[in-house]
């Protein structure tokens, strides 16, 4: 059997374990939130929010950001339908309602024309999701929100080290979010973060995030409202401050090996790849590869061929509509009909380019393989 080829696995080094055991043995009593702090403001200078908070995780974080909008029951948020259910999920935790819109061919993230069909009085915000680092199309994104007083938010689980114009992906929206699962671009492995420019959403959200209990409380043991409780451990902070020291190099490794994806399929027609529109730099998390239609490639076939090989392939996420628990939006087309000729490839730090042409081998043999129609 050839060597297993992983889809994804964080790049640690001897800096993370050693920041790691340094919390594990010293980070108690008064040193007890000293990575947090500074992994906040590591993470802060990195993108250029004013505001940073370290959570448990993206989901926890996308929850308090939005009910300290006041999101709530009878109120509807606007989301791409192709999308993780981390995203939709904190929507329903709320008692608000996801209202799934159809992607872009392209990009695969929401169509901005196909927002403003389903805006009603409900409506409370728009969430941009910059799938697989791909990035959203803020402008008409901020301009809709704009006309309708409607609220954008990035979920920028997927786009860490992605720009559009300049500006760092969860900072052009009122808040955005990140993720630092496992299988994301930097890792504590589970972990999330808060970012804003809004000084009272910040504060909002930090008494949201400790219980409750405001800054300005006095009193211990005392909460001002019914909180959450999604904090980062200061462990977890330390493995994510000597992954932000590694930033740059975590990033440009993404861009290098959608490049080498890209150099051997890039004049392939009937293919396509994570796009990298004008302004917009991408930090391709995830390499995704389409198939037109004509080529008769199927994700079963494809998903078929990359375990025969030992590679793990990733199916390109599924519409959310399709799922038991909310309403079928057959209408949104691409979200229903990309995912079945598509598939997210290995892309992670120690990949090596002999890898990156299995990899290529079987994309080539599948698409060479006669249409049985
Ligand atoms: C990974 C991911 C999340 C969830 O992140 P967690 O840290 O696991 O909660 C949310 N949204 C998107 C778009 C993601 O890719």
């Amino acid at each position: 059997m050839k060597k297993r080829i992983y889809y994804t696995k964080p790049s640690i080094t001897e800096r993370e374990v050693e920041l790691a055991t340094d919390a594990a043995r010293n980070g108690w009593g008064d040193r007890c939130y000293e990575y947090i702090n500074r992994f906040e403001e590591m993470f802060r200078d990195y993108t250029g929010a004013k505001y940073a908070i370290a959570t448990s995780s993206c989901t926890g974080a996308l929850h308090m950001g939005m009910a300290a909008l006041d999101i709530g029951p009878g109120d509807e948020v606007i989301l791409a339908d192709t999308n993780w259910i981390a995203t939709a999920a904190p929507i329903t935790y709320l008692g608000a309602k996801p209202v799934f819109v159809d992607i872009l061919p392209d990009t695969w993230c929401i169509d901005p024309e196909k927002i403003e069909e389903v805006i009603t009085t409900k409506t409370k915000a728009i969430i941009a999701v910059h799938l697989y680092g791909n990035l959203c199309e803020m402008d008409r994104l901020l301009e809709i929100g704009k006309k309708y007083g409607i609220t954008v938010i990035e979920d920028s689980a997927e786009a860490l080290g992605s720009y559009w114009q300049g500006k760092h992906t969860g900072t052009i929206g009122k808040f955005g979010t990140f993720s630092f699962h496992g299988t994301k671009t930097m890792t504590t492995g589970e972990g999330g973060m808060f970012i804003t420019n809004d000084e009272n959403l910040y504060e909002k959200v930090l008494t949201l995030s400790n219980h409750g209990r405001s800054r300005a409380q006095k009193k211990q043991f005392w909460p001002d409202m019914i909180g959450y409780k999604y904090k980062m451990s200061n462990i977890q902070a330390a493995i994510g401050c000597a992954q932000l020291e590694r930033i740059d190099e975590l990033v440009s490794r993404k861009r290098e090996i959608f490049h080498l994806y890209k150099k051997e399929l890039g004049n392939i027609d009937c293919i396509h790849m994570n796009p990298q529109k004008e302004g917009t730099i991408n930090s391709y998390w995830m390499p995704t590869v389409v198939f037109d239609k004509e080529t008769g490639v199927t994700r079963e076939e494809l998903l078929m061929m990359f375990s025969q090989e030992n590679i793990d392939a990733r199916v390109f996420f599924w519409p959310l509509s399709a799922m038991e628990m909310f309403e079928s939006m057959t209408n949104n087309k691409n979200s229903w009909d990309i995912p079945g000729r598509a598939i997210n490839i290995p892309a992670y730090h120690e990949l090596t380019k002999p890898e990156v042409e299995r990899v290529v081998g079987i994309l080539n043999t599948v698409l060479k393989k006669p249409v049985i129609k």
